[in-house]
């Protein structure tokens, strides 16, 4: 088996060397740049298994290389984790928009850093980013069921009562558990189902979702001036 090719993008020396070190510990090979302009190079020249984009660089910022990368028919599908700095909420919600899967704020522990690649690595291997709208979700061990077919949610084996839009954005969330989802990037996937969608109806839905999902509600979590992700569910429920 090859080892999994992760290229490193940062100009902070120190940084891209503990997650080299880190990798190589992980059975995995880094390749680090320390440009953005490099970084294109680089992944021209030989197709890495996944980015580790740093946002701030020095000469093309990592929102462009994060825009090329994703435009390109050939770079499209390589998944891109961010490395962005507190503060940084625009650009991780730029970011996301643009197609990145991921992001970690520093400072990081390497050991998150490292769960949020295989996570990453885990998601692109069987699953597109297109989740078959019609495939059966079961979470929080098997408590809640979503079932698009019969347009069906349950918690607990009792039925909830939604609405279209409600419903579109609980599948959208739960088809990738852990993974943050901007408000546009919800609207985008219910849309046809709802009239009118905004930015702010999208936190009326969520809200309104929540409470109908009782005991689940909390998987359902707010990242702050990010969006909204579906929690992995270890802690939802417990008190139920
Ligand atoms: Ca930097």
């Amino acid at each position: 088996m090859t080892r999994t090719d992760v290229l490193v993008v940062e100009d902070e020396v120190e940084i891209a060397e503990l997650i080299q070190f880190h990798l190589e510990r992980e059975g995995m090979h880094g390749r680090l740049v320390h440009s953005g302009k490099l970084a294109l190079d680089m992944v021209r020249r030989s197709k890495p298994d996944l980015v580790i984009l740093d946002l701030m660089l020095p000469d093309l910022g990592g929102l462009d290389v994060c825009r090329r990368l994703k435009q390109a028919e050939g770079t499209r599908a390589i998944p891109i984790i961010m490395l962005t700095a507190k503060g940084e909420e625009s650009d991780i919600v730029s970011g996301l928009e643009l197609g990145a899967d991921d992001y970690v704020t520093k400072p990081f522990s390497p050991k998150i850093l490292m769960a949020r690649i295989r996570n990453v690595m885990r998601r692109n291997k069987g699953e597109s980013d297109d989740v078959d709208r019609s495939d059966r979700i079961v979470l929080l061990d098997g408590r809640l069921v979503i079932d698009p077919e019969r347009h069906v949610v349950t918690v607990d084996r009792e039925p909830l009562d939604l609405t279209l839009t409600e419903f579109g954005i609980l599948q959208y969330l739960a088809a990738r558990p852990g993974f943050v989802r901007t408000r546009d990037q919800i609207i985008a996937a219910v849309h046809g189902k709802s009239t009118v969608l905004s930015s702010r109806t999208v936190d009326v839905h969520i809200t309104a979702l929540r409470r109908k999902l009782g005991a689940a509600g909390d998987a359902i979590e707010t990242v702050r001036g990010v969006g909204y992700r579906f929690g992995e569910g270890r802690t939802a429920l417990a008190d139920a």
